[in-house]
């Protein structure tokens, strides 16, 4: 897809799976699977799918996936499957490569490949070259967490930016719910799910994608009280996402969705009853 400057490819960096009841909060099972079927733990199956955007210069790839640090028992609870170096390999990019990594937020499943463990046991940047764009709020927040959101971070993920590589972290200010992080790459910025999460807007006039993230995570996630019962501000969500929503079907902008399986991307288009759908 051709996004302006940007040339976009949407690569997986594995699947993992969730309880389909915290992924759709207040939403009745028999209503959320027929959407996304469940297996016989209660889980659904979800994609870490990135953006890898490239304009010649630059290559920039947003969100990273759960990475390799994971223990036999997690891989089993959170089924993990895949990995992003088959994706950037068949999209002809080394991790060396990689110019920009842009972090939504620093949720695991979005941030857990920011770097690995080394032969010595040692953590270092998987994207050696790259500077790291993160929300300045959503760095402060993941670094004094609450006790409802504290296990969706860890720390190893991203250990080399508290220590030796820190001068690698380019903080983005946000105002007025808008972020710029490089040319013709801007952000939206919702508080919803959770502090200072970034949405980046990629492309120019009518050529532009929004990577939904966290706040439309799947095509099911489209209607506005379809959220996770992981958010830690509902009625925030609801608000932020009816704008984006509105904003997606208004200016045609094609809505990008990190964790759907099956559908990578969807249209907003309204419905003979006036509601905005998927398409
Ligand atoms: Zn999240």
């Amino acid at each position: 897809m051709n996004l302006g400057r940007w040339h976009l490819d949407l690569i997986s960096a594995g699947t993992f799976a969730l309880d389909g009841g915290a992924m759709f909060g207040i939403v009745p099972k028999p209503l959320w699977e027929k959407k996304i079927p469940a297996d016989d733990k209660n889980r659904i199956p979800l994609d870490t799918r990135c953006m890898l955007l490239r304009d010649g210069q630059r290559t920039v790839l947003v969100d990273c996936g759960m990475g390799a640090q994971w223990s036999d028992k997690e891989r089993d609870i959170y089924r993990i499957e895949g990995h992003l170096d088959a994706s950037l390999a068949a999209a002809g990019v080394a991790a060396a490569a990689i110019t920009d990594l842009v972090l939504t937020h620093l949720h695991f499943d979005h941030a857990g490949d920011v770097a690995r463990l080394d032969a010595s046991g040692i953590a270092r940047l998987t994207f050696a070259n790259a500077r790291v764009h993160v929300g300045r709020r959503a760095w402060e927040h993941a670094h004094a967490p609450n006790e409802r959101d504290r296990g969706s971070f860890r720390a190893q993920c991203w250990a080399p930016l508290d220590g030796p590589e820190r001068d690698r972290v380019v903080l983005v200010e946000d105002a007025g719910g808008r972020a710029n992080i490089l040319p013709e790459l801007e952000a939206l910025v919702c508080e919803g799910h959770t502090t200072g999460q970034l949405l980046p807007l990629a492309g120019a006039r009518d050529q532009r994608a929004l990577y939904g993230a966290d706040m439309v995570p799947t095509r099911a996630h489209v209607p506005v009280p379809w959220h996770m019962g992981y958010d830690l501000r509902p009625v925030v969500v609801m608000e932020e996402k009816r704008r984006l929503v509105e904003l997606c079907a208004a200016e045609r902008i094609t809505l990008v969705h990190e964790h759907d399986t099956s559908f990578p991307t969807s249209s907003i288009v309204r419905s003979p009853k006036g509601e905005l759908v998927p398409a």
